[in-house]
């Protein structure tokens, strides 16, 4: 029976990367990936649940180096939201973070991968109409071009309002390759968003890519030009993949993905151009 991925752990030299769940996601998979067709996911059926919608993990990580406690995206939140694609539940995220051993006090640096919904939750909370930091010790940093995007007031902002206010003037902003903190690098990945990033971690000859939401699916692994709806450009984010695929395919190499099933750690393996996603 397939679930969404519950707290796990994966060790990279010194580094120690946690996924940390707040709630799960259930897609509807032909809305999700709307050129596809029912008949496309029959092979594919271990991903869907009985009601056969494809269900998604949905969290934060935490990535721990020597002299840092990193949070990589602030997960959902304590609420829940359905419409005709998908059915978001979050609110265990605080819970998971202290199970796993760790305070918000001692998250010191936050890093958004993109400004979406699932993706910023628990980066303010909200008492009496005032709103506080939920890791108030900690330095906020994103990408240059996805903080940007929301200088156009059409952008939808639905879900996000209050982490940008919360943020506006606190922000940190960083570009394509920056280092975030040693050995964490970011890596530009637009199409999901126009400012879509990805974060690069290594030690000694070892890495792990944190993914985003580059791929919604282990499906989109053997299928990259498989359409997300949600991504807002379709073309830039099936080039993102193919790109993504042909480093995930590089030895010593751990891909984690913000919404895979069961587990979001794992490694590509090829055999004769045939991409095969193998969990971790
Ligand atoms: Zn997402």
């Amino acid at each position: 029976m397939v679930n969404a991925a519950s707290s796990q752990k994966l060790t990279l030299g010194d580094i120690h990367i946690t996924f940390i769940p707040d709630g799960s996601v259930l897609f509807e998979p032909t809305g999700l990936l709307p050129t596809t067709t029912t008949q496309d996911w029959q092979g594919y059926q271990s991903l869907l649940n009985e009601q056969g919608k494809l269900v998604g993990s949905m969290g934060a990580y935490i990535v721990q180096t020597a002299n840092h406690t990193l949070l990589v995206d602030t997960a959902y939140g304590d609420k829940h939201a359905e419409d005709d694609i998908l059915t978001l539940h979050g609110g265990a995220l605080l819970t998971n973070l202290r199970q796993a051993g760790f305070e918000p006090d001692d998250i010191d640096v936050v890093f958004f991968t993109h400004f979406h919904t699932d993706h910023v939750g628990w980066t303010s909370q909200r008492k009496d109409g005032q709103l506080s930091l939920t890791f108030p010790r900690a330095r906020f940093l994103t990408r240059h071009a996805e903080w940007q995007r929301f200088d156009d007031p059409a952008t939808y902002r639905e879900g996000v309002a209050d982490t940008l206010a919360v943020l506006t003037g606190r922000i940190e902003l960083l570009e394509d390759g920056d280092e975030l903190i040693p050995g964490v690098k970011v890596r530009a990945t637009p199409g999901h968003t126009s400012g879509h990033s990805a974060l690069v971690i290594s030690s000694g000859s070892a890495r792990a890519i944190i993914l985003g939401d580059i791929f919604h699916s282990t499906i989109q692994l053997e299928h990259p030009d498989w359409t997300n709806i949600y991504d807002w450009d379709a073309e830039l984010a099936k080039q993102t993949r193919r790109q993504m695929l042909q480093e995930l395919a590089q030895p010593a190499t751990i891909g984690i993905g913000a919404h895979f099933s069961t587990s979001v750690f794992g490694r590509l393996l090829t055999q004769d151009n045939i991409y095969q996603w193998q969990l971790l």
